[in-house]
Order: C-alpha cells, then sequence, then structure tokens
C-alpha cells in the first residue's frame, strides 16, 4: 500500500487551525485514498460524500468566521454497519437489509457529528457481527492491509482495516464477544470495548443485547480516549445506559503507572496459545513492570467455560433479536405463496449459513425441554465469570492478556471449522460476559510481520485506569517489543 499521512485527531486539528488543510480538502484527500484502496481492502461497504462534504463545509465556515471548534472538528470517521446513519444504507453485512437506509442516527453517531467528526460511510464486517475474520460478510471479505492475503480479524473488520490503512482517522465498531479487540489486534490499532453500559446502544442493530457494547477504533490510545469522551455518558434513549459521571479521559493519560498492581491469569497462558503471541505478551508485561507496575499471578478458575457460555448466551439473544427479519419491516422480501412461504424464503435467502446456525442454535438452548440444560446453566457460568474478575479486581487494579491466542490467519484458513473459529475467541469473551472494559493494543509483530495485541481489562467503569496504562505502554514503545 502506498504510504499517506498517518493523521491522528491533535494532526488533524493542528493542521486545521494553521490553515494547512480545509476540512473540505481533508475529506477529499480521504475519498481519494479509499477510491485507490478500497477495491482491495473491500473495508467500506457504502460511503457518504453529501453528508461528509456538508459537515466539512460547516467546520470550514467556523474556522472562517472564528468560532471556537468542537474537540472532534474535522476528523474522518468510518462506522461499522451494524450501527444506524441516516439515510445511509445499513446493511449488517447481510442480504436481508439490503437497500434498507435507518431513517435515524445511532446516539454515538450523532454525538461524534456533533463533536465535528466527519461521517466518510460505512464499514464492512461479519454478518450482524456474527465471526471474527469477516469472512461471513454476505459483500465479501475485508483483507488485512497489514498483510492482505490474511484476515482483518471480525466482526468489526472494516472498521480495523480503515483505520490501520490509513482510510479513517478514527472508527466505530461493536463488540459482543471480542469484535471491537481481536480487529484492533490483528490490524495492529488500538481498540477499546467500553464496560457493559457506557457507551448508548440506541440505533445499534442488536446481536446479543445483553453483551453488545459500541467502541472506538483509532492508531493511538489518546485518539481513542478523545472518541470516548465524546459517545461515552447517559443516553435517555437506551435505557441500559449507565449514569455514572464521564471522566475527562485524555486528561486522565499522562498520569504515572507506579505502584499499578497488573494482574496475569495463569489459565490465560495455559494451552492452544501461539508461542510468538505468547512471547510478545511476555515482553509486553516486562515492559509494563518497567514503567512501574506490579506484577501478581491471578486465577481465573472458569476461564474454561466461557466460550461454551457465551456462546448459549449469543446465539439465545441472537434467535430473538433476529426474528424481526421478516421480509415485512425492513430491506428484502422474497414475495410468493403464503404469508409463511414468504417468511420462508426470505429468511432463506436471505441470512448466511453462519447465521442461520446461530438462530438454530440459540431457538435449541431456549427451546422448553433444554432451557435449563443449557439456557439457564450458561448465565450461571457467566455470573461465576464476573465473579473471577470481581474477585481479581480486589487484588489487582487491572489484568493484562493476550487479546487473541494466534496472529491473522490467511483467508479461508479456518471457515470450514466454526468451532475453531469460536475457540479463537477465548480471551476476549470472557470480559464481554462480565461487562468489563477491555483494550487491545499492540505489542510488537511476529517474525512474518504479523500484529500481535495485547489486552488490558479493567473493572467495570475503569476505561480511564485502562486508557492510562495502555498509553503508556504505547509511548514507551510498546508496538515495537
Ligand atoms: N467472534 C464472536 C462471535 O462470533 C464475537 C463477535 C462479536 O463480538 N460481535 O460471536
Amino acid at each position: 500500500m502506498s504510504a499517506a499521512t498517518a493523521w491522528t485527531i491533535p494532526e488533524v486539528r493542528a493542521a486545521l487551525d494553521t490553515g494547512k488543510i480545509s476540512a473540505r480538502e481533508l475529506v477529499k484527500e480521504f475519498y481519494a485514498r479509499i477510491e485507490r484502496h478500497n477495491g482491495e481492502l473491500n473495508a467500506y461497504l457504502a460511503l457518504s460524500p453529501d453528508r461528509a462534504y456538508a459537515q466539512a463545509d460547516r467546520i470550514d465556515a467556523a474556522i472562517a468566521s472564528g468560532d471556537a471548534l468542537p474537540p472532534l472538528a474535522g476528523v474522518p470517521l468510518a462506522v461499522k454497519d451494524v450501527i444506524s446513519t441516516h439515510g445511509i444504507p445499513t446493511t449488517c453485512g447481510s442480504r436481508i437489509l439490503e437497500g434498507y437506509r435507518p431513517p435515524y442516527d445511532a446516539t454515538a453517531v450523532t454525538r461524534l457529528e456533533h463533536a465535528g467528526a466527519i461521517v466518510l460511510g460505512k464499514t464492512n464486517c461479519d454478518e450482524f457481527a456474527m465471526g471474527s475474520s469477516n469472512e461471513n460478510s454476505a459483500y465479501g471479505p475485508v483483507r488485512n492491509p497489514v498483510a492482505t492475503d490474511r484476515v482483518p480479524g471480525g466482526s468489526s473488520g472494516g472498521s480495523g482495516a480503515a483505520v490501520a490503512a490509513n482510510l479513517a482517522v478514527v472508527a466505530l465498531g461493536t463488540d459482543t464477544g471480542g469484535s471491537i479487540r481481536q480487529p484492533g489486534s490483528f490490524c495492529g490499532v488500538a481498540a477499546l470495548n467500553p464496560s457493559y453500559g457506557r457507551v448508548s446502544r440506541y440505533g445499534l442493530l442488536a446481536y446479543a443485547s445483553s453483551l453488545d457494547r459500541i467502541g472506538p477504533f483509532a492508531r493511538t490510545v489518546r485518539d481513542v480516549a478523545a472518541v470516548m469522551s465524546v459517545i461515552a455518558g447517559r443516553d435517555p434513549l437506551d435505557s441500559t445506559s449507565a449514569a455514572a459521571p464521564v471522566p475527562n479521559y485524555v486528561a486522565a493519560l499522562g498520569r504515572p503507572l507506579t505502584g499499578l498492581r497488573i494482574g496475569i491469569p495463569d489459565d490465560y497462558f495455559a494451552e492452544g496459545i501461539d508461542p510468538e503471541v505468547r512471547q510478545k505478551v511476555e515482553g509486553g508485561i516486562r515492559l509494563l513492570e518497567k514503567l512501574g507496575c506490579r506484577r501478581v499471578s491471578i486465577r481465573m478458575p472458569n476461564t474454561e467455560y466461557a466460550i461454551a457460555a457465551y456462546y448459549i448466551i449469543a446465539t439465545a439473544e441472537a434467535s430473538s433479536n433476529l426474528a424481526r427479519y421478516d421480509g415485512v419491516r425492513y430491506g428484502l422480501r422474497v414475495p410468493g405463496g403464503t404469508l409463511i412461504e414468504m417468511y420462508q424464503k426470505t429468511r432463506g435467502r436471505g441470512f448466511g449459513t453462519e447465521v442461520k446456525r446461530r438462530i438454530v442454535l440459540g431457538t435449541y438452548v431456549l427451546s422448553a425441554g433444554y432451557y435449563d440444560a443449557y439456557y439457564l446453566k450458561g448465565q450461571k457460568v457467566r455470573s461465576l465469570i464476573a465473579r473471577d474478575f470481581h474477585e481479581a479486581f480486589e487484588k489487582v487494579d487491572a489484568i493484562v492478556t493476550p487479546t487473541s491466542p494466534v496472529p491473522p490467519f490467511r483467508l479461508g484458513e479456518r471457515t470450514s471449522n466454526p468451532l475453531q473459529m469460536y475457540l479463537a475467541d477465548i480471551y476476549t469473551v470472557t470480559g464481554s460476559l462480565a461487562g468489563v472494559p477491555g483494550i487491545s493494543v499492540p505489542t510488537g509483530k511476529t517474525a512474518e510481520g504479523l500484529p500481535v495485541g495485547l489486552q488490558i481489562y479493567g473493572p467495570a467503569f475503569g476505561e480511564d485506569r485502562v486508557l492510562q496504562l495502555a498509553h503508556a505502554f504505547e509511548q514507551a514503545g510498546g508496538a515495537e517489543l
């Protein structure tokens, strides 16, 4: 890929302030790059130039009249295609929503635009956010900009790739079991899954409502913090959004790490971890120690049940959430025959294989005879996993793990084995089940040059601490380990 200015938020601001570039010119530059590279990467599914240029012109007008600029003025933003954008196609990577244009914006998008960000378009993802490689998109896979024969991770693969390839400065993704953190790790960028309830889900097309969260991708931790400061906070339109006050995440970044206790769960380094990933994460932990952190060995004894519990709870909720795609209200309709036949044809043709697998699985675990054996048991395991985190945070300030047990794999390498694909979510689904925040930051590269991610978990609503650790790690050269 051609080298380009890798803009960060402060660089955009400085360029606008000094008149080096106008917001309109910046948008033009990004669309030119997208035009050059999207054919190969397939990171964007839809572009929104009218809306982007209109916003850019508003910012340029504010600059011309000397008005104070909002914090994200002129920052080019990519939005995962499961997040509603008024009038811009929103497909969830599915045929069943082909042609659907939401009549409203998600709260996160409204807030970012209000803060001056510019929506460039919508990014590719696994269908309804179900997947870990972006290969489940009905509109084709995304290629990893770092190594184009590899997957970018999933399900927010387009958002990770767009930021890594400088096709956006920041991006929104969603994470239900790892879909922000794992593509962040695979694409070599910073990516935060906030606490459950920290960011409004209003306008997010639901996959598993008790697990879904919206969060940012960016090239620096500082930029992740800047986006979080805008999108976090109570929203009357989402009753599960929390009223807890929103700290100034950027201001919290500079604090020293001296004395912070980082928990290293032995259970996470047991089996199935790639040796190079292990080595890079160990190196990352040593760097945190050099920065003043104290390493504490901890146990997370229920980790081995996390994948099973996650895939029961997530599919159960998905089977219910996806019942609304019936050919009547949104997107695709395959007409013909009776009403039931129309439903069958529409859903049969509109959903892909993985989505159907999960609807069937979810319906099964909720069905009368199996509810106690599967769904109820899954919920009990969820409580035990949350307790593992809770007990750990009585002894430590943060928990450090790999983000993914493996580096980015080749396209097609794992598509024939869904279970193998599910098992790779082991380090991320635990935090999803527990509701706690987790960030992935680059911790060096494998011998082949593939990015490895270090995950930092904090207690619920401890985003400021997670960001503080990740920022210090990044500033100390964590990405070059
Ligand atoms: N890979 C996990 C799944 O397929 C996580 C997806 C997500 O976080 N949206 O469910």
